[in-house]
């Protein structure tokens, strides 16, 4: 039980929450929000603003950098971010007030910290709603990302915003590999069904990219492995393709250890001395997958995100690596 007077902010509410689902593995709640809009003033986020209609993400993934973001909840065990999963009240009113801080030339980021299109969306539509609410924008540019076919559902609501807006959705898909997505990624889509969804946002005209990040060092590496999902992206319609290295904060790491340790003991080690004193790779390593997907994307023929083009820094405490 939370101790409901010590609480406070986000974690007294997160507390205070109504139970609007339960499944076998995940638990939904509702989550009172004062505001949708995040203003981002940081240097290393290209987005001016950002939206996260959730809070927690069902998909799982072993190397999730959003973990951290449920421990401002008072919710310390890094399991509880797939389980606990926390659907932003919606107050339509409210957000079409707020949207009127928004100016024509600003870059709005959607899924920045979580997935919007995780399962939890098929049954709250918080995304849906708030998209359909962005239609007054003119102007902007809304960039979409996800791990989800479920995108393909919002296809029309995508293109009208497109009508006045810069839009672009980004799919992720860090292996065409079945069994290796089961394993790190455990329960998200499958990467063809992914491959799918651009597909089908590349045949209604919406601009879709794929990412394969994040490039976890010594399992999804290698340059067959790159080399196929900027080809299936490629092939299914994307028109950029990108893929950066892993960062592993100290709650990612909790989870990706323990992963590590199961499926690729023979590569723990390497990792723990690695990640040891910084969550962030820099030096050869990073430098040379960046050149091998350079390469990579001119053997494919398939363009670099305009986001790496840009070359957002390091942030500080970045570290010479092992790898
Ligand atoms: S889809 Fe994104 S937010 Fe969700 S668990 Fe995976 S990495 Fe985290």
């Amino acid at each position: 039980m939370h101790d409901l007077v010590r609480l406070v902010g986000i974690a007294r509410s997160a507390a205070e929450s109504d139970l609007l689902a339960k499944k076998r593995r995940v638990e939904y709640r509702t989550l009172p929000t004062r505001k949708w809009l995040n203003r981002c003033h940081s240097k290393r986020v290209p987005f001016d603003w950002s939206i996260n209609p959730y809070r927690g993400c069902e998909y799982g993934c072993k190397y999730c950098y959003a973990r951290f973001t449920h421990e401002f909840m008072e919710r310390p065990d890094p399991a509880l971010f797939e389980r606990e999963i926390y659907a932003k009240d919606w107050d339509e009113s409210g957000f079409r007030q707020e949207l009127n801080s928004v100016r024509a030339g600003q870059i709005i980021g959607i899924g920045t910290a979580t997935d919007p299109y995780q399962p939890a969306e098929k049954k709250f539509r918080r995304t849906r709603r708030l998209l359909e609410a962005l239609r007054p924008l003119t102007g902007t540019s809304l960039f979409v990302t996800t791990k989800s076919d479920l995108v393909s559902r919002d296809v029309d609501v995508l293109s009208a915003l497109g009508e006045s807006n810069e839009i672009r959705v980004t799919l992720t898909v860090t292996t065409m590999d079945r069994d290796l997505a089961r394993l790190i990624e455990p329960f998200a889509p499958r990467p063809d069904l992914r491959m799918q969804a651009v597909a089908e946002l590349a045949r209604a005209g919406v601009a879709v990219g794929v990412i394969a990040n994040p490039v976890l060092p010594l399992i999804t590496d290698s340059e067959e492995n790159l080399e196929c999902v900027a080809r299936a992206a490629k092939a299914a319609g994307a028109d950029q393709f990108g893929a950066s290295v892993v960062f592993l904060q100290p709650t990612a790491q909790r989870v990706f250890f323990p992963f590590l340790a199961e499926k690729f003991p023979q590569h723990l080690q390497r990792y723990r001395r690695t990640f040891s004193e910084s969550p962030y790779l820099r030096g050869s390593y990073p430098e040379r997958i960046r050149t091998m997907v350079g390469e990579i994307r001119l053997r494919a023929g398939i363009p670099a995100r305009d986001m790496e083009r840009a070359h957002l820094p390091l942030p500080p405490g970045s570290q010479m690596q092992l790898f």
